[in-house]
């Protein structure tokens, strides 16, 4: 669809009046008619701009799964063979509109529009699978359509087409989806084994009930019959819209005011958003029955008039004489049917919905927009997605949006997978889209002004949700790269590495994704050293994010960034381990859900190799002996409700089977799971960086704010820091990238000194960035106004956990170091073969600025060097 082109302005959704019926029959006999029956008009569309073009995350609402058959033929005309180039072609056009090189739809845009509609995932951009193509729906029903209405079915044959037309809907149903509000496959079982069983039930129970009805004609009967496949399909579609969006009724649906003609001309221009008045469950009920009703209108047209202009002909000598002819008569007719009074049916019911705000609940009166109305989407939003604003959310760039995989760093590409770069798209969106509006209703359900104690035990909503959206499209797991685990997503450390970069652009995307600190490094420490018993109880139910996790390791009482410093003692007892002394910074550990503590402690303290002194067990967070003393804050911020704990262990026991890789290997341990993780700190830094930078941006080229008579934009000071931020932030990934290809090559260790590099690097400029952005708010960037001040307090940590940069500067300067013996023998074998060369050409060596000047004439000649 041209939603998923380059381009920030919406096309219009059709030439004709969506708002009155007889346009909407004209768009549906267009789309439906295979031979464009109706002349190309100009445009006339009267509805709000912001609305017309519903938001692609809003295209595809997954009620629409198993639709009232039929579902309605979008777009079936001769372009659904369109060849590539001319697909590339239209392609080309859409983007021109919507990037603003052509002002207005032309004809030609118009049909390049259908193409692209008919062809292209509007999520994802690709070409649908043909025969599931929402234009192929009518072809690829015909025979569907007519099998469920072939006359006196055995009930073995109902039930095959029944079971048949509703896989159907699935598979073009699942094909279209909304990538980004999708169904999970347990909802879409659940709908599937509904429908089916709706559809079965009615149509078999009808079969054997209409044979036995007294006191109707035969004639009535064989009518009534045939009807029962309408019957079928008609409440198979109302159980399954009633079942898909209960809780649409339960919790409302968004409703908006309407935008007067000035409205949204100011929109366009500032690219503001309409927001949401809030939920309506009167709305929610009206827009899920009119959906039902018009699934019965749907199926009405194709189910009822052929068979009935069947069951006449079928008596007329010319059919009668030939019985082979049926088949053909009833698909010529489901297919004229299709294409001449099912638009009539389609049309029934807007798909934005404007009523009077008083007709709703009270907190809605008074509160309408032009002409006291509000509107809601009937069968599109998604039930339960935060409330959705209509804003280009992805423009990136003066011409539109470039799409994320289109940004990759050039010296990236060659190791970036065409999958991978579809999956880094989606992520983009799914951030921008649904995580980033997420935030503030994440802290918010956190409890603003709640105590502690409720704060650590919120587990707040919204991050289901999203958890729920992004396992349905596919952003699980990214971070376990592929040539070293199997329970990943299939991604290297450098696909991974560019999916993060966005992800650091939200406080929910990470765990939104499954792929947050301390999780993730958890979950590498399961992978590559846990046994099957360890792996089974701990690591899949991480995997699936059903439960979180901690990493314990620093002390207060020891120097902790030098691992041989810890002393928690570990003591074997008989099967156990006892567990004595004190953690804290154990992030992760004030969160509920928290179920496992990954522990350092000292087992052997008396090795002689003090590498070997330490092991690593795994220890339940529920074990008696544990307690989470306090909480520790971030330059103020508590980071509820995942936090950082202070932990006491007292005689902590647990069966000496919870020890990871063995007794005395917890260096190695540790060693093996910070590398992979620094670059993924480092990537979300380096998205954060993007987003302090885009938030610097915004503010500089705020009109309303000009000091000393210009916008900031205006004083050059404010363009340098722009331009260095770029500079470092470019340079910055381009490093972090460089050290994720040297550990897909190799292993971590192999690439320790790209790691150190970023590990100092990357923290360092998103200080500076968020510095600079901070700056350029005044007051406001300090505080709470924006997120740039809690993205500062974060920030400043990264130059501390995992190491401080001393450390890593330490390890990168000794190494560095090492070279200096060989690189002084170098110089001087270079100076003697020099000298050499010399003396072949009989020279001698002179200084660059010999000069010789010699004062007295007994003075020796010579240099004074
Ligand atoms: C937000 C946050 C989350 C954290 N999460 C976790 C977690 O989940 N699990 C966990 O175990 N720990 C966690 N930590 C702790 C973190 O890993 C440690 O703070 C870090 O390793 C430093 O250890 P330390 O605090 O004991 O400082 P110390 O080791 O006492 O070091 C203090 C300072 O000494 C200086 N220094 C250290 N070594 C050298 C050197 N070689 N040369 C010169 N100067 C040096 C540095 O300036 C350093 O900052 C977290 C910390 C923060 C702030």
């Amino acid at each position: 669809m041209s939603a998923s082109l380059p381009g920030s302005r919406d096309l219009p959704a059709s030439r004709y009046d969506l708002s009155t019926y007889w346009g909407r029959v004209r768009q549906s006999a267009q789309i439906a008619d295979p031979s464009a029956t109706f002349p190309p008009t100009p445009p006339q569309c009267h509805l709000p701009s912001d609305i017309t073009p519903v938001p692609p995350s809003l295209r595809h609402h997954p009620s629409a799964t198993f639709p009232l058959y039929p579902v309605p033929p979008t777009q079936w005309n001769p372009t659904l063979f369109v060849s590539s180039a001319g697909l590339e072609h239209a392609k080309q056009l859409i983007t021109s509109y919507k990037t603003g090189q052509v002002r207005s739809m032309t004809p030609e845009l118009w049909e390049a529009k259908k193409i692209v509609d008919s062809t292209l995932h509007p999520d994802t951009g690709e070409p649908v699978f043909l025969p599931f193509r929402m234009s192929c729906f009518v072809l690829t029903n015909l025979v569907v359509t007519a099998g469920m209405l072939t006359p006196n079915l055995s009930t073995r044959g109902t039930l095959f087409w029944q079971i048949v037309n509703q896989s159907l809907n699935v598979a073009i149903n699942s094909a279209n989806a909304n990538k980004c509000s999708p169904l999970s496959i347990a909802d879409l079982a659940r709908n599937y084994v509904a429908a089916v069983s709706a559809s079965c039930t009615v149509a078999v129970g009808l079969n054997a009930l209409v044979p036995r009805l007294k006191r109707i004609s035969p004639n009535t009967k064989i009518v009534l019959g045939r009807l029962v496949p309408f019957a079928a399909v008609a409440s198979a579609g109302v159980v399954n819209v009633f079942l898909m969006r209960s809780d649409e009724i339960r919790k409302g649906i968004d409703v908006f005011p309407v935008q007067s003609e000035a409205q949204k001309a100011d929109r366009e221009k500032t690219g503001k958003g309409v927001e949401s008045l809030g939920r309506s469950r009167k709305a929610a009920t009206l827009a899920v029955g009119e959906t039902a009703i018009s699934r019965v209108l749907n199926a009405t047209p194709i189910m009822v008039i052929p068979p009935l202009i069947l069951f006449r002909l079928q008596k007329t000598d010319l059919l009668k004489a030939r019985p082979r002819m049926v088949l053909p008569v009833n698909l010529g007719l489901i297919l004229v049917t299709s294409v001449f009074a099912l638009p009539l049916a389609l049309a029934a019911f807007p798909q934005r919905q404007a009523i009077q705000a008083s007709s709703l609940e009270p907190e809605f009166h008074g509160r309408g927009g032009d002409g006291g109305l509000v509107e809601f989407n009937r069968g599109l939003s998604y039930p339960s997605s935060p409330p959705i604003m209509s804003v280009p959310y992805l423009v990136n760039d003066p011409k539109g949006h470039i799409p994320a995989s289109q940004r990759i760093p050039v010296i990236a590409r060659p190791f970036v997978s065409e999958r991978a770069k579809k999956t880094l798209d989606l992520v983009e969106r799914f951030v921008e889209e649904d995580c980033i509006p997420s935030d503030a209703v994440y802290i918010q359900q956190i409890g603003v002004g709640a105590s502690i104690k409720d704060r650590f035990d919120a587990h707040p909503p919204v991050i289901e949700e999203l958890k729920k959206k992004a396992k349905a499209i596919g952003l699980w797991n990214m971070f376990l790269p592929k040539n070293h685990f199997k329970e990943g997503a299939g991604f290297s450390n450098l696909e991974y590495g560019l999916m993060a970069e966005y992800l650091g652009k939200s406080r929910t995307a990470s765990e939104a994704v499954n792929c947050a600190a301390p999780d993730t490094g958890n979950m590498e420490v399961l992978a590559k050293y846990g046994t099957e018993a360890q792996k089974k109880r701990w690591l899949v139910p991480l995997l699936n994010g059903d439960i979180r996790s901690a990493f314990l390791m620093t002390e207060p009482q020891v120097a902790s960034s030098d691992a041989t410093n810890i002393e928690l003692s570990i003591r074997r007892e008989g099967n156990e381990y006892v567990l004595n002394g004190q953690k804290w910074w154990s992030s992760g550990a004030g969160d509920r859900r928290c179920e496992i503590y990954i522990t350092m402690g000292k087992s052997d303290p008396n090795n002689s190799n003090k590498y070997r002194q330490q092991s690593v067990v795994l220890v339940p967070a529920d074990t008696p002996g544990i307690t989470i003393k306090r909480m520790l804050s971030v330059i103020g911020f508590d980071d509820a409700p995942h936090g950082h704990g202070h932990i006491e262990f007292k005689n902590v026991r647990v069966p000496v089977s919870n020890i990871v890789l063995g007794e005395g290997r917890g260096f190695e341990v540790v060693q093996g799971r910070l590398g992979p993780g620094r670059i993924h700190h480092a990537m979300r830094s380096i998205g954060a960086a993007e987003k302090a930078l885009e938030y610097f941006l915004a503010r500089i080229s705020d009109p309303e704010r000009k000091p000393f008579g210009q916008q900031l934009s205006q004083h050059g000071i404010q363009l340098e820091r722009v331009a260095r931020s770029r500079i470092e932030i470019d340079s910055a990934r381009l490093a972090v990238l460089n050290a994720a290809i040297k550990i897909d090559e190799g292993d971590a260790k192999s690439a320790l000194k790209e790691i150190a590099e970023v590990k100092v690097q990357v923290p360092g400029v998103l200080l500076d960035v968020l510095d600079r952005a901070i700056q350029a708010y005044g007051a406001a960037g300090v505080s709470q106004e924006t997120p740039l001040a809690s993205m500062w307090a974060s920030g400043r940590t990264m130059r501390i956990v995992d190491g401080p940069d001393e450390v890593h500067l330490l390890q990168l300067g000794r190494n560095e170091a090492k070279r200096g013996d060989a690189l002084r023998n170098r110089i001087n074998q270079q100076k003697d073969k020099s000298k050499a060369i010399f003396s072949q050409y009989g020279m001698q060596p002179l200084d660059v600025l010999q000069l010789d000047r010699v004062s007295g004439s007994a003075a020796p000649k010579s240099t004074r060097l």
